[in-house]
């Protein structure tokens, strides 16, 4: 598989995509990889097309959306050419009496947002509005605060349109969840980084927007009792989601080790006023900040240029444990009660350019806690030029079976090769 896309390639794919194909000059650098050819298809016919000429030449590519997210994952491994999704984009069909709506993997998620809020309706999908394309977020299936009401991105689709790297269409799921029988392969390829197949449309269950919000602030100490009033608030009826941060990461100055809990509640009036008002008994609420939840979900993810960030998936009661290892000077921390996860930022702390001792140092702290917390973790960001050989995913279970998975559906290793847990 050659790195440096030949010419023959450029010109295989010409022929199935015309100006859709180009030389990209200067090239790309993304996701570790180096990238000299660009094709962009506009309709499945040459999605497929383009994949099938790939596959006959050989060569391997990176799948891109709207490209806000390309550092996620390991480096890609081998591959020259880039798969644009941009134009695969619009709605294709929207019924807004049942509530459900299908769409090119390139439509922009704020777009989406907009046709679907029109008519009364909510994308239960909750990314930071960076841009980010519909098929980035069901690739790589990263929730935000709002999961425990909006469900995971894995709930939110209801079939998928896709295009194996032999250039094969696959269906899966449809517009009605009757319609999936046998295994729901839809939910294989959200979340699997581009490796099994590239999205290129899908259906979508939406949400009704809810008639009711309340939001409440509170300033809490960094205690056993905080992490357990966070549980019991994401648990009431009306909980859209709950954050616990530490000071460092509000706007507010609140006194050093102190944190900040946001809960957001959503539906009938009723309920989000006595679940506020339930939160607030005999605690005083700091003034909302700009942004509420939103400003917590924009957070979550924002860039560290340098640092390492990193995601850990713990069981509700080891939360507060997991928050205490990773403590410290220079750290900053967000979690989700439930499902619970912690999201870390760790800022860089070199004594010269090339110094990463620091770095061993968290990833020792985070492997530690994969074994002490039976935690899965997530190196969501690493800083540029680190040493070493590190895959982003810690210790993923079945590895094997995932192996035969992208084995059966990429046996040429086409699609995104190496991003993805173990290397895949
Ligand atoms: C609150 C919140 C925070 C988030 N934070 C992060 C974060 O920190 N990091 C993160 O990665 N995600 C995060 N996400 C997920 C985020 O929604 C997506 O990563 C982002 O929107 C990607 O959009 P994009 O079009 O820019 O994707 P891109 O950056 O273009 O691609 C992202 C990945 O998806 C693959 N991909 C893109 N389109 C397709 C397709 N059509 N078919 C197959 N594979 C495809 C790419 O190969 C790449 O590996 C977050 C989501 C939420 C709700």
């Amino acid at each position: 598989m050659g790195v440096a896309a030949n010419s023959s390639c450029l010109e295989a794919l010409r022929e199935v995509v015309g100006e859709g194909a180009s030389a990209l000059e200067p090239a790309r650098g993304v996701a570790g990889g180096h990238f000299v050819t660009e094709v962009a298809p506009k309709t499945i016919e040459e999605l497929s097309d383009s994949l099938r000429a790939l596959t006959a030449q050989g060569e391997s590519v990176l799948v891109e959306g709207a490209g806000t997210q390309m550092h996620y994952g390991n480096p890609v491994e081998g591959a020259a050419t880039l798969l644009s999704c941009r134009n695969l984009s619009g709605v294709v069909e929207f019924d807004s009496a049942d509530g459900v709506i299908q769409a090119g993997a390139g439509t922009p998620l704020r777009e989406l947002a907009e046709v679907v809020a029109a008519e009364g309706w909510l994308l239960p999908l909750d990314p930071p509005d960076r841009g980010g394309s519909l098929g980035g977020v069901l690739a790589t299936a990263v929730s935000g605060p709002r999961e425990r009401g909006l469900g995971p991105v894995r709930d939110a689709v209801l079939g998928l349109d896709t295009v194996l790297a032999s250039g094969d269409r696959a269906r899966c799921g449809a517009r009605v969840v009757k319609n999936v029988t046998g295994y729901d392969m839809a939910k294989l390829y959200v979340g699997s980084l581009g490796t099994l197949g590239v999205i290129e449309k899908a259906w979508l269950r939406l949400k009704p927007v809810p008639l009711s919000c309340r939001l409440v602030e509170l300033e809490v100490p960094p205690s056993d009792e905080t992490f357990a009033l966070a549980l019991a608030a994401v648990r009431r009826g009306s909980a859209r989601g709950v954050a616990l941060r530490s000071v460092a990461a509000n706007s507010h100055e609140g006194p050093e080790g102190s944190l900040g809990l946001v809960a957001e509640f959503a539906g009938e009036a009723p309920a989000t006023e006595a679940d506020a008002d339930w939160l607030l008994r005999g605690r005083t609420a700091w003034a909302p900040a700009e942004g509420g939840m939103d400003a917590v979900r924009d957070l979550q993810g924002l860039p560290l240029p340098g640092g390492l960030r990193a995601r850990v998936h713990v069981l509700p009661a080891g939360l507060a444990e997991a928050w205490r290892c990773l403590e410290g000077p220079g750290v900053e921390l967000l979690a989700y009660p439930e499902p619970a996860v912690l999201h870390a930022r760790f800022a860089p702390r070199p004594n010269g350019a090339d110094d990463f001792a620091w770095l061993g140092e968290v990833l020792t702290r985070l492997d530690g806690m994969r074994h002490s917390l039976d935690a899965q973790v997530v190196i969501e960001e690493m800083p540029a030029g680190a040493p070493g050989d590190h895959d982003v995913f810690r210790g993923t279970p079945n590895l094997g079976l995932m192996r035969a998975i992208k084995d059966r559906f990429d046996p040429s290793r086409i699609l995104n090769p190496g991003r993805f847990a173990g290397r895949i």
